[in-house]
Parts: C-alpha cells; sequence; structure tokens
C-alpha cells in the first residue's frame, strides 16, 4: 500500500520519496489519526512509529493553518531532549513541501529558557516537549496550552510511570478535557495500562505483531564473563567482531566514564554519555557518535529510549538494565529500519539470576556463551534471605517507590 492511499495530500507524500511504502504500524495508525479517535498503538523499536503519529497530525494542521494568531494545537511529550531534539528534526523533515511554513518550538531543559521563551513569541503549530520544561514555559507565561487539540505521548509508558507522574498530571490539567489523545511505545508494561486507560477515550489499540521479514535482524547473546573482565572482554569483542560503531550501557554515571576512559587509554574512541554532563556535552557527544567522529558511546538508561541511530551494529550491556521492558528498548537501538544487528549481554555470576528474571519476562531463552580467554572464574553469591530481592540487585527509590503504590 503506497504512503498516497493513506489520505495524506501530496504535499506530505512528496517528502516521503526515499521510502518505499509505510510500514505496519504507519499503515495502521495514519488514517485511525486523521479520523479524530484516541489512538494506543503498541510496536517494535524502530518500526516507524515517529511518522505514524506526525504524518497525519501534520496533514490535521493543514486544515486549521490559517489560524491567526498560532495556537499551540499539538503537543508531542517525550521523556528524553535528545528525543525531543530527535522528533523536531523529522517533523521538519516531514513539513519541507508544505505550502505554509509550520512552526515548531522544542522546549527541553538542561539549556537557557530565554530561546524557548523567544521562540514561542507568536505562538506555535507543534510544541515538541519534555514535561518538565514545558512546565517552566508555562509557568514563566511563555505559552499557554488551553488550544491544545491533539496530545501525543511518544515513550508513553515510560512517561506514565511514576518518574512523571506529577509533572504529567500538571501538563494534563492545563490542556481542554476534549481532544486527541495518541499514546505510543513498544512496550506497556502492565502497571502502567490502567494510567493509559485514564487518558485515553474508546481508544482504538493497535497491536504490531511484525510478521517474521518486517521484524528487526537483532541478534541476542548473552555472555558469562567475570565483572572485572568485562573491559578487556569489551575491548577484544570490539576488535574480533569488527563493529565499526558499539552502543555499550552501563548502570552508572561513574561506570560510563570509567569504561569510556578504558577504552580510550586503549586507542578505541570512547565518549561518555549520562545525565551529568551538559546539555551541550550531550548533544555533541550523540551527534559525534552519530558522525562516527568515535567509536564506543558508552551510555546510562538516558539512551535506552528511542534514540534512532543509523547504522549501529551493535549494542553491549556491560551491566545488565534494571527490568525487562529497559532491555527491549536498549536492544531496539539496533537493528533499526531492517538493518541487522547484534545485542550482547555480559552475565556475571551475580547478575546471573536477574538476567533470567530477564529473560523470563520476554519470553526468551538465550544459550549462555563463554568466550576463550575469558572464562569466568567467579562463583555465584547465595540467595540473600534478608532483602528477599535477587542478590546484587539493590531496589532503586522508584522501585520502593512503586512498591509503596502498590501496596506491597
Ligand atoms: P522510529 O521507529 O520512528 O524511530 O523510526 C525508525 C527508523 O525507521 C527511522 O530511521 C525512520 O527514518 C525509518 N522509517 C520510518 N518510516 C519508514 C518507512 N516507511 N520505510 C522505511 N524506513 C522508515
Amino acid at each position: 500500500m503506497p504512503f498516497s492511499s493513506l489520505g495524506l495530500s501530496d504535499s506530505l507524500v512528496s517528502a516521503l520519496s526515499q521510502y518505499v511504502a509505510p510500514t505496519p504500524v504507519q499503515s495502521a495508525a495514519i488514517p485511525l489519526v486523521l479520523k479524530g479517535g484516541d489512538v494506543l498503538a503498541t510496536a517494535q523499536t524502530g518500526s516507524g512509529k515517529t511518522m505514524a503519529f506526525v504524518l497525519p497530525l501534520l496533514q490535521r494542521w493543514l486544515a486549521t493553518r490559517m489560524e491567526k494568531p498560532r495556537r499551540v494545537h499539538t503537543l508531542i511529550l517525550v521523556p528524553t531532549r535528545e528525543l525531543a531534539a530527535q522528533v523536531t528534526k523529522e517533523v521538519l523533515r516531514c513539513a519541507v513541501h508544505l505550502p505554509e511554513r509550520l512552526k515548531v518550538v522544542s522546549a527541553f531543559g538542561g539549556v537557557s529558557i530565554n530561546p524557548q521563551m523567544m521562540a514561542l513569541r507568536g505562538g506555535a503549530d507543534f510544541i515538541i516537549a519534555t514535561p518538565g520544561r514545558l512546565l517552566d514555559l508555562v509557568d514563566h507565561n511563555a505559552l499557554q496550552l488551553n488550544h491544545v487539540s491533539a496530545l501525543v505521548l511518544d515513550e508513553a509508558d515510560r512517561l506514565l510511570d511514576l518518574g512523571f507522574a506529577d509533572e504529567l498530571s500538571r501538563v494534563l490539567a492545563l490542556l481542554p478535557k476534549r481532544r486527541q489523545n495518541l499514546l505510543f511505545s513498544a512496550t506497556f508494561p502492565e502497571e502502567v495500562q490502567s494510567l493509559a486507560d485514564q487518558i485515553l477515550h474508546e481508544p482504538t489499540r493497535i497491536e504490531i505483531e511484525s510478521a517474521p521479514a518486517e521484524m528487526p535482524v537483532i541478534e541476542q547473546r548473552a555472555i558469562e564473563v567475570d565483572t572485572a573482565q568485562r573491559t578487556p572482554l569489551l575491548r577484544h569483542l570490539i576488535k574480533t567482531e569488527g563493529w565499526k560503531r558499539v552502543l555499550v550501557f552501563v548502570a552508572k554515571q561513574y561506570t560510563a566514564e570509567h569504561v569510556a576512559d578504558k577504552l580510550r587509554r586503549h586507542g578505541i574512541g570512547a565518549v561518555a554519555f549520562h545525565g551529568e554532563l551538559s546539555q551541550g556535552a550531550r548533544m555533541q557527544a550523540l551527534a559525534e557518535f552519530k558522525d562516527s567522529f568515535f567509536q564506543v558511546l558508552v551510555a546510562t538508561d538516558l539512551a535506552c529510549r528511542g534514540l534512532d541511530i543509523a547504522q549501529l551494529p551493535a549494542v553491549v550491556n556491560y551491566d545488565l538494565p534494571r527490568s525487562a521492558v529497559d532491555y527491549t528498548h536498549r536492544i531496539g537501538r539496533t537493528g533499526r529500519a531492517g538493518e541487522a544487528g547484534v545485542a550482547v549481554s555480559f552475565i556475571a555470576a551475580e547478575s546471573h539470576a536477574h538476567f533470567c528474571l530477564i529473560e523470563k519476562r520476554n519470553h526468551l531463552s538465550l544459550v549462555r556463551e563463554q568466550i576463550p580467554g575469558f572464562e569466568p572464574m567467579d562463583q555465584a553469591p547465595p540467595p540473600s534471605p534478608s532483602t528477599g530481592g535477587i542478590k546484587g540487585w539493590r531496589k532503586s527509590k522508584k522501585d520502593k517507590l512503586r512498591e509503596a503504590a502498590a501496596g506491597l
């Protein structure tokens, strides 16, 4: 089915000439969004979800574009600053041939608020924002949200979880009650379903179970290795596997700096990426990684959602992710838009039980590998009766809040 048969105007279709056809989530979502109803869409990482909501929202904007002054009709919320920048780029790319200039303002923290306030003078058509900065702008009277007719939650389950709960409810209170709600994500854990239901009004649910031909080809590997041997093993794999670019996930900011430093000392171009860096440094690291200025980005879970890095052949879980959902998002940074990719998880003795849990939740069963020269020697510690949890896996503040909220 071509893009032109989905109800999109020629000016939008002409911006899509690089694509042969819509992806399944685009074919399903575009006509529904054009009709104006609420949609909850679940489709794999890298399956073209952004354009599945951007294209029909641009089409709908075409119908109201003569309205002056400009009022914010479309609000796209995202969980990270980098994703705000990425979605903004995608909107502008799709809007390039529209008959009238679309005004898009991207609003995220970590940078001065003044340019964003200036940009909002005279209104805007689309706002793409992280919730915190959006609220700051409202508090500064830089924008009003009482004309929003379409709200998108991109990476919706992340925005609905406890970390964003206060900010999201404040934003929702500022919006008109009658509006279109579009929730998109690759994952929708059960605990956020009921919150989603509170936002949505008679939604159509789209669940794209990709056919094998459309599935991203992500080879998943689990390699057993001692904790102390992970950096040497990483160096070994970078060399022997011939990965041109690797995204390495670690649990802590300190580890990101430490591992990047160790790699650089061995002549491998590596940069750390985490929330302690200035926004300028974050943007630069990501841009330079995308432009292949260096080979390895060592990141915390700040980089696990939504980032679209073309031709990324490998993702390594140096530390395992805290949750099974984060595992899905992390490995989904590779194997995007039909490319192949490999996702390697390092399994140390103390994280073995945790990985089994991740496998169980994701219906996976991976063969454990050992790499000659890096065979593990450590023994798994006995289970700890005191915590009742998995040994070596301390509960985060968020985990504790979640348990308290669930009355556990
Ligand atoms: P997303 O899931 O929105 O992050 O998109 C993942 C990647 O797929 C991006 O690089 C898009 O440019 C690309 N993409 C989006 N739509 C299509 C399409 N119809 N055909 C091929 N690639 C696409």
